[in-house]
């Protein structure tokens, strides 16, 4: 199978050279050519298969150039026991007979990008062998939290692979902090940037634009490359999710194959529920996607209008890993929809860039009302989800899956739709715990206490474990103090690896 540029079509790359180059050189990303299709004897026989199998599976069908050996190679180094504190990587929780809850926080950063990030770097160096590319590959990372956690977990020890993770200093909550400054690993590095993410991502992009540097690292066997969500060795990982819930799901016999299911996804930068969009595309029985914004809700509108328009204030939010203005991966989506109309999506790409807005046809609306519904929540109304909740079924669920449930909820009022429904489980309770314990108990009840006593708090009230990976953060050496300016940075990744 061969993949093509979304802003230019004659564009044609294998898999592996897709995902080593993670951006099409002018712009584009990389989808598949065409789609392959599962029908009901293939989630028949997905139900009685483990996580990894169903993962091969769907895997195979679009990576096409790597061999069984290597897929197999990849997904078991990924998805083991010891890294998801479950048996099954991905379960799906019973709430009542109509919802159920795919927790994908099992991984070892509590959150829902473990589940990309644990396979992407072995994706990526099997792809860079494949293209006889032998230089060592230098992941840099601007994090506004939880995507550079998961990435340092992911590259962590991988051969032929470093990473470089920059943080705001003032930008990332206490627990994500602790995380990465105490991150180990051999071939890892991190570091403060005085400053706000905008900061540090203006610096990485400086260092990935800077040609000269580039040759420099070049001449010493080192090539740059990001682990950004628009690499299709991302995305791909996230389809198998929403079949392992549907096989799950006919497994323990609560629906009947053929039967069709709703979707629902808390949604930033669009690659979660674009997942569940090509799994449908695929054939597995999804009725509605809902989508689900916090208040960025730039993508409620879109869906609801057509009109995508950045040109609006910023909010931050208790669920901050959505608090994005720009959904890079809707531009997949919206060239599956144009009927893969290259000069189209390019226009509007570049209408965003000029103008922060653009409009899509009346034939693309209707597609788009086709497949979706749209609703946003407010934190006041995403906190008293948290509350109900817990309150009606002694479940706790953490601030972004709590914005899904209150999408949710107003979906099933206003539409009397009574179709059995999953809701992705984007995080883990414990890794926002002050803000659901403010959701559970009040203000009053996490004044003056610090991460450990929440993390204890929350496992009293709700029964739950508290993760092992952030129950350890507690008696781990700081490994990494240095603060940086962002006109530094250049200076820490040379540093790093040896090169002047
Ligand atoms: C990244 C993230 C999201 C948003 O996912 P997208 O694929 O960007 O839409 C939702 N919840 C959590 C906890 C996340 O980390």
């Amino acid at each position: 199978m061969h993949y093509q540029s979304t802003r230019n079509k004659c564009i044609s790359v294998s898999s592996a050279e897709a995902i080593q180059k993670g951006l099409s050189a002018e712009g584009g990303l990389f989808v598949p050519e065409s789609f392959p299709s599962v029908d009901g004897e293939d989630t028949e026989l997905l139900k009685d298969k483990s996580y990894n199998e169903r993962a091969y599976f769907i895997l195979s069908k679009f990576l096409d150039d790597f061999t069984e050996n290597e897929l197999f190679d990849c997904i078991n180094k990924a998805y083991t026991k010891e890294k998801f504190e479950t048996e099954n990587v991905a379960p799906v929780y019973k709430l009542n007979d109509t919802t159920y809850f795919l927790e994908l926080w099992h991984g070892p950063t509590c959150a829902f990008k473990d589940m990309a990030l644990q396979i992407l770097p072995h994706l990526l160096t099997t792809s860079m062998k494949k293209n006889n590319e032998d230089k060592e590959v230098v992941i840099l990372v601007a994090t506004s939290g939880d995507t550079g956690k998961a990435a340092l977990e992911g590259f962590k020890n991988v051969p032929g692979t470093r990473i470089v993770v920059f943080y705001p200093n003032k930008g990332v909550s206490e627990i994500q902090k602790l995380q990465m400054i105490t991150q180990e690993g051999d071939n890892v590095a991190v570091a403060a940037v005085s400053g706000n993410f905008d900061d540090a991502q203006n610096g990485v992009k400086k260092i990935f634009t800077d040609n000269g540097y580039g040759e420099l690292l070049s001449n010493n066997h080192f090539k740059l490359s990001s682990a950004n969500s628009i690499n299709w060795g991302r995305l791909v990982p996230q389809i198998v999710y929403y079949f392992s819930a549907y096989a799950d799901l006919l497994k323990v016999g609560e629906i009947q194959n053929g039967n069709k299911i709703n979707i629902v996804v808390p949604t930033g930068n669009f690659g979660n529920i674009l997942a569940a969009y090509y799994a449908k595309k695929m054939g597995l029985p999804i009725s509605k996607l809902i989508c689900a914004s916090n208040s960025n809700n730039i993508l409620t509108d879109f869906i609801n209008t057509g009109v995508y328009d950045k040109n609006r204030d910023f909010h931050t939010t208790v669920s901050p890993s959505m608090d994005i203005l720009i959904s890079s991966n809707l531009e997949r989506f919206l060239y599956d929809i144009s009927g893969n109309d290259d000069k189209l999506i390019s226009g509007f790409m570049s209408d965003l860039a000029e103008n922060g807005k653009y409009e899509v046809n009346d034939d693309m609306k209707s597609k788009i009302k086709e497949f979706f519904w749209a609703g946003c929540s407010d934190d006041e109304e995403t906190m008293a989800s948290i509350k109900k909740c817990f309150g009606e079924y002694s479940y706790v669920i953490d601030t972004h899956t709590a914005v899904a449930k209150s999408v949710y909820d107003k979906y099933a009022a206003q539409t009397k739709d009574t179709t059995k429904t999953v809701i992705a489980s984007t995080a883990s309770p414990f890794k926002f715990n002050q803000s659901v314990l403010i959701a559970l108990n009040g203000h009053n009840a996490v004044v003056g206490k610090d991460e450990f006593t929440l993390l204890k708090e929350l496992s009293a009230q709700s029964g739950m474990t508290i993760p092992a990976s952030l129950a350890e953060l507690k008696g781990k050496a700081v490994l990494f103090d240095t603060v940086c300016d962002k006109d530094q940075m250049q200076q820490i990744v040379s540093d790093f690896l040896k090169v002047e």
